[in-house]
């Protein structure tokens, strides 16, 4: 059995992060830093990690980094309102609000109220609807990783059959566009699915974005597929089952170490843009 190409999100992530370098360093020459606010609704662990690694990741590289936690009794009137304050605020670049939020909240409403030029992490409908139309807008950052990889490894989409599973609008939704976009015929498929195992066969690339710790096994590959696990579960866990999926790859990302990392080099990446694009816009108006 020939060894699958194993996607070392971490190189992906280091290669990203060199040419960031350069760019953050000529920004901060005139006086401009990039920076991030998260913000963070309620006490959810398994978040407070996740901005924390996005803070720590900022500050590695050179960039400014804010974190505003509000309690879980926040309402959505109240979250509407920090997110205009920032939207308003000249000096952030970039503002993330980490899913998911207190349920009572309405977090469409939230996400839609972030600024189309500060949505670095790509979840409002405008942001959405202009990656699908393929126009100008950061791009959702699981999904940009995604694509990201495929393409450090210069493997093929075009003409492929890329099976999805999951239809999140912060993951399923943006990547199957962005495969389409790539010219890969793209099924979609999610909880009412049927006979997924039958589908999954058919596939070259199967993108796991389900949430479910193992959930793809091997034996639903067809042999030599390009297998993407964008899972992230307790226990550093996939959506696919790594040792038969392995098995059957013929490319294939590990958890953790695979998308996650690379992930993160995007959000980098989209507000070190938000920057930039402020840096372009501050020179116009001078003249
Ligand atoms: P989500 O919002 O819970 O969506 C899960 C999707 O999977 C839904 O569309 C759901 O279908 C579908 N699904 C559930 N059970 C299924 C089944 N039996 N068969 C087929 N589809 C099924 O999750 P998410 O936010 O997209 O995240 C998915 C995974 O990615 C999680 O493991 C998460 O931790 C991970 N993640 C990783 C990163 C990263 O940086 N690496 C970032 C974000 C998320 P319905 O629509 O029908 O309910």
């Amino acid at each position: 059995m020939k060894e699958p190409l194993l996607l070392d999100g971490k190189e992906v992530s280091k290669s990203i992060k060199g040419q960031l370098k350069g760019t953050i360093d000529s920004l901060s020459k005139e006086g401009i830093v990039p920076k991030l606010v998260t913000i963070l609704v309620g006490d959810n662990p398994s978040s407070h990690t996740y901005v924390q690694m996005k803070a720590n990741a900022c500050v590695r590289i050179g960039m400014d980094s804010k974190r505003i936690f509000l309690p879980t009794e926040t309402t959505t009137e109240e979250l509407l309102q920090t997110i205009k304050q920032l939207n308003e605020d000249e000096t952030v670049h970039g503002i993330l609000l980490q899913h998911p939020v207190p349920s009572h909240i309405d977090e469409r409403q939230a996400f839609d109220m972030i600024a189309l030029e500060k949505d670095v992490d790509g979840v409002t409908s405008h942001g959405f609807g202009s990656t699908a139309f393929q126009l100008n807008a950061y791009p959702c950052c699981t999904p940009a990783a995604i694509m990201e990889m495929i393409d450090y490894y210069n493997l093929e989409i075009e003409g492929k059959h890329a099976v999805v599973i999951g239809r999140s609008p912060i993951l399923g939704k943006p990547v199957s566009m962005m495969l389409l976009n790539r010219n890969a015929t793209v099924t979609i498929s999610h909880s009412r699915t049927e006979n997924l195992d039958q589908i999954v066969k058919q596939a070259d690339i199967v993108v796991a974005a389900v949430g479910k710790p193992k959930f793809v096994k091997g034996e639903w590959l067809k042999e030599g597929a390009l297998v993407l696990d964008a899972g992230y579960n307790k226990g550093n866990i996939g959506d696919c089952d790594y040792d038969t999926c392995y098995n059957q790859a013929g490319a294939i990302t590990p958890v953790p170490g695979g998308i996650g990392p690379v992930t993160i080099a995007m959000l980098l990446r989209n507000t070190v843009l938000a920057a930039q694009q402020k840096a372009v816009q501050r020179t116009v108006n001078h003249f």
